[in-house]
């Protein structure tokens, strides 16, 4: 697998050294040891890879919609061929288990697939004047070269997200991955060469300088959208830098998802769905359930049926095929979480499974479900970004909507309960972007996915998704 990835910039559609000749290493969280060396982008670089989308530009965004989608749609087919390579690669720097790696490589070649589709639906409008005296003619182009910049949890998906959509629209891209992960999108860029992306169209920049090359980047007047997946104090840092050339952006920041059981819940149903809603990869995932607000009447069971399946987990290398839950990506990460949970258990809460780092080499981290999780814990207002669920009790609808909805973030809810119309009516009540009703799972690359409050700006995935590529331009026609 190491052999059969580029590690060199993908500037455009040629593989090439850092201008500085300097190189960064990305570890194998299984083990903490250095499984590749990448070229580490300059601003130089970056600048060089704005002049390459801003060449390929104009003759992409004139190339027809069919041929565009047609390109994206084989981009699905080989990423669909060569899955089991792309997981194992995904699972191999992320340290995922490989069962998430492959849900994540179907994920991700499923927004090529969505966005060829929705590539030759070139809707605009026409409408006559209210006075009556004109046409309002309205028509939609290509908002013109992306910074696109990743985060290492969905190292394939995130850039599919964003890239799938940006090519359907006739934009030109420079992907910006994370350090921890840039070898998936290394081999993504190789795979839409080889669907037939022309040179320039979409660059790829690994980078240590992360914030130098961005801001390099986001000063380049050429560069007009900037689309962020991370965490929302960086995207606070990048929503400033793009004010000064007024870049449009898109920003798909943190969660601090609530996942709510009602009494008249199904509760195999509620921990079926919380274990997806909690465990899809380990617990990293901006759409994990971060804190668990169930009925007092349930809460103990709902609790022991939780921690009985979560102590279950298989925890290993995410590249060994039985692994149910790897290590997370770094050691800051470990850390984060094991001190969220430390200062939990000290305010007075009990771990019923899990709650303390094991010794030995990588960045593990158990399962762990606590209760008696006080009100003003840090780990109800933080990302916890790993494999533990904090269970906190409510006794009214408006107690739990109240609890759900005191949080800065936005992203994702999840309701558990056996009346439909409750169901709507907490969700219409919840400050979330997206809400599952009785499910665990919500991400689809046909719906819309985003977040308000400050999980971010913009969709992406649906039609939405199309249109945050897209500039409306109005033609006032008389005739
Ligand atoms: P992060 O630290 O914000 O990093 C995200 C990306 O930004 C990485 O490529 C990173 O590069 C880069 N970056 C860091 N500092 C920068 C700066 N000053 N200027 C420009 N770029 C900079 O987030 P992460 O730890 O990778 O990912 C986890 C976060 O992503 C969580 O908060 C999670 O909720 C969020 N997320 C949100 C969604 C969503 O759709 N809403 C989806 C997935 C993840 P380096 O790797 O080199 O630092």
């Amino acid at each position: 697998m190491r052999s059969a990835v580029e590690t060199e910039l993908f500037i455009g559609g040629k593989w090439v050294p850092a201008s500085s000749g300097s190189r960064f290493d990305v570890l194998d969280p299984a083990t903490g040891d250095t499984i590749a060396s990448v070229a580490d982008g300059t601003e130089t670089d970056a600048i060089a890879a704005v002049d390459a989308a801003a060449a390929a530009g104009p003759a992409w965004a004139k190339t027809p919609p069919r041929v565009r989608a047609e390109v994206l749609r084989k981009a699905f087919e080989l990423m669909t061929e060569r899955a089991a390579d792309l997981a194992k690669l995904i699972s191999l720097e992320n340290g995922k288990a490989l069962v998430d790696a492959k849900g994540e490589v179907t994920y991700a070649a499923e927004f090529f697939r969505w966005f060829a589709e929705e590539a030759v639906r070139g809707e605009g409008s026409i409408a006559t004047a209210p006075s009556g005296a004109n046409k309002l003619l309205v028509v939609r182009q290509p908002v013109g070269v992306c910074v696109l910049v990743t985060p290492w949890n969905f190292p394939a998906a995130m850039a599919t997200r964003k890239i799938g959509p940006a090519l359907a629209a006739g934009c030109t891209v420079i992907l910006k991955p994370a350090s921890d992960t840039p070898l998936t999108a290394l081999a993504m860029a190789a795979i839409l060469a080889e669907a037939g992306v022309p040179e320039g169209v979409v660059n790829v920049l690994p980078s240590r300088s992360s914030g130098k090359v961005v801001s390099a980047m986001l000063h380049d007047p050429r560069v007009r959208k900037l689309s962020f997946t991370g965490s929302t104090e960086v995207g606070r840092i990048l929503l400033a830098q793009a004010a000064e050339n007024v870049v449009n952006t898109s920003m798909e920041l943190g969660g601090n998802a609530p996942f709510l059981v009602f009494a008249d819940a199904d509760l195999d149903a509620a921990v079926d769905g919380a274990m997806i809603a909690k465990m899809r990869n380990g617990g990293e995932a901006c759409t994990a359930a971060n804190r668990f607000f169930v009925e007092t009447t349930v809460a103990d069971d709902f609790s022991r049926r939780l921690a009985q399946r979560m102590s279950a987990l298989v925890v290993g290398p995410g590249t060994d095929e039985k692994t149910q839950v790897g290590p997370l990506v770094n050691e800051d990460t470990v850390a984060k979480v094991d001190s969220l949970v430390r200062s939990a258990l000290d305010a007075g809460a009990e771990a019923i499974t899990g709650g303390s780092r094991p010794g030995g080499p990588g960045f593990y981290y158990p399962p762990t479900v606590l209760t008696g999780v006080g009100p003003d814990s840090a780990i109800l207002r933080e990302e916890i970004f790993g494999p533990v669920a904090p269970i906190v009790t409510f006794t009214s609808e408006d107690e739990a909507i109240a609890l759900a909805n005191d949080t800065e973030y936005g992203l994702v809810a999840y309701v558990y309960t056996g009346d439909l119309s409750r169901g709507l009516r907490v969700s219409e009540a919840i400050e979330a972007g997206m809400v599952g009703v009785n499910r665990g799972l919500v991400s689809d690359p046909a719906a819309p996915f985003g977040g308000v409050k400050q999980s971010g700006i913009g969709r992406e995935g649906g039609h939405e998704g199309l249109l945050e590529y897209l500039e409306s331009k109005y033609i006032a026609v008389s005739w």
